[in-house]
């Protein structure tokens, strides 16, 4: 998938672009993430709506490793996201966007499509995770510190040292 080009043009030639994005092409999600392991699949299509406006409609899917804040461990957590703004390159004419449409304003020429994508998928992380199935023994959860817990992980690194910091568990 090309990582730039230019949105307005593919709108009116309603153009379709899927692909895989590699994580480390996206700096912003792989600082929120634990590792480089997981995949990222996006969409996008390029077009007019009803209202005669050019709009970018996306789906993103895909899957990334977070930190689960019960036993400090990676947790998989899958990726599902739409994307559907309005293409414009000012601000007056995202207000001129119908209401159901959000404004993606961009600069005059080629746009970043990754960058929306990252954008997309970092506004849906969850601001905690935790695994599914109970993963630390509550009676032990309640016993010991998060810093006692986190240390007897194999994976001990300076992410999960300051997601202890930030996120001690409550009692
Ligand atoms: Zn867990």
């Amino acid at each position: 998938m090309p990582r730039r080009g230019d949105p307005r043009k593919y709108a009116q030639q309603g153009v379709e672009l899927t692909g895989y994005l590699a994580l480390d092409s996206l700096p912003r999600l792989r600082a929120a993430v634990v590792d480089g392991e997981g995949k990222i699949h996006a969409r996008l299509s390029f077009g007019i709506s009803d209202e005669g406006k050019r709009v970018l409609d996306g789906r993103i899917e895909g899957c990334v490793n977070l930190i689960c804040q019960r036993c400090l461990e990676p947790v998989e957590h899958e990726i599902s996201s739409t994307i559907y703004v309005g293409i414009v390159w000012s601000e007056d004419q995202a207000k001129a966007l119908p209401r159901s449409i959000d404004p993606w304003i961009v600069g005059e020429g080629q746009a970043d499509f990754y960058d929306i994508v990252e954008e997309e998928v970092l506004l849906d992380l969850p601001q905690v995770a935790y695994h599914a199935e109970q993963c630390v023994p509550r009676e032990r959860f309640s016993s010991e510190s998060a810093e006692e817990v986190g240390a007897k992980g194999p994976r001990q690194n300076p992410f999960q040292v300051l997601e202890q910091l930030k996120g001690t568990p409550k009692k």
